[in-house]
């Protein structure tokens, strides 16, 4: 997911003082109202498009689909986020605090909202270079020529960018970051959130009110993924990681038997932005 000029700064006219010592109150009482989280997909119809879209990639790449669900094959990923490069680390953070502490903040929520189990885990943030592990989403903040180096793969030229592999059961999000300085904006927000969704398992959907939407537009995030949302991926949680298309899965009875596919963890992984 991209970001463009004009939606990025949008917070940065606030005044610096008070983003300084109102944010973080502000932020305190946010998540500590956010607790419980409401369960909005509760009573929500089941949307046979939209959970097509989400889960089965069947936006991206109709006609083509897998028909399995990759959502997480656990509900409780450990984050790790990686602040800089072992050199920089100790002095010039690529993120923010107020960006790390989105991150601590937001993760637990997006868990609950998607898979409908309390988060139980921490977010774990450091300088060290973790390599991917089963059960945990690393989080790195990159420049272009560091993930290049990493993947063999160019990035646009966006000032920033993210990408994230689909329900990698060994999870990678990467956020490029181009050098200069940048605030917490709704825009970095609504970044974050969207590529936690496709750690989680979620593809694109064309909704433009949706988080997962493919060129989202800025200021939807909020309650973080929209009720329907929520419920697509409830559902495909519920089914499982390897779960087919059967319509709704709640109700497929045995005709496509949500299980686990004992191969779905070897295949080459997508990234997305
Ligand atoms: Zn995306």
């Amino acid at each position: 997911m991209a970001l463009h000029n004009g939606s990025v700064d949008r917070r940065s006219k606030v005044n610096d003082v008070t983003m300084r010592f109102l944010l973080p109150i502000l932020l305190v009482a946010g998540v500590a109202s956010a607790q419980p989280v409401p369960h909005q997909s509760d009573g929500m119809p089941y949307d046979d498009e939209l959970y097509r879209e989400l889960i089965f990639d069947d936006y991206d790449r109709m006609g083509t689909n897998r028909g399995q669900s990759w959502v997480l094959p656990y509900k409780n990923p450990r984050f790790f986020i990686r602040l800089g490069s072992a050199t920089e680390c100790a002095h010039n953070w690529r993120l923010s605090w107020r960006e790390l502490h989105y991150w601590r903040a937001v993760v637990p929520i997006v868990a609950e909202q998607l898979t409908g189990t309390p988060y139980l885990e921490r977010v774990r943030a450091g300088c060290e270079d973790r390599q991917p592990e089963y059960g945990w989403v690393i989080v790195r903040y990159v420049t272009p020529a560091e993930y290049s180096s990493e993947t063999g793969e160019q990035w646009g030229g966006d000032q920033i960018d993210a990408r994230a592999l689909i329900g990698d059961t060994h999870g990678q999000v990467w956020i490029r970051w181009n050098g200069s300085h940048r605030p917490l904006s709704d825009g970095i927000r609504e970044l974050i959130v969207h590529e936690i969704g496709h750690a989680f398992g979620l593809y694109h959907t064309g909704r433009q009110t949706a988080t997962m939407n493919w060129d989202a537009v800025v200021g939807d995030t909020f309650p973080v993924f929209s009720g329907a949302e929520e419920a697509a991926a409830r559902r495909a949680y519920r089914a499982g990681r390897g779960a087919r298309y059967c319509g709704d899965p709640d109700r497929c009875g045995n005709g496509f038997a949500p299980g686990y596919v004992p191969t779905l963890d070897a295949r080459a992984p997508v990234a997305v932005d």
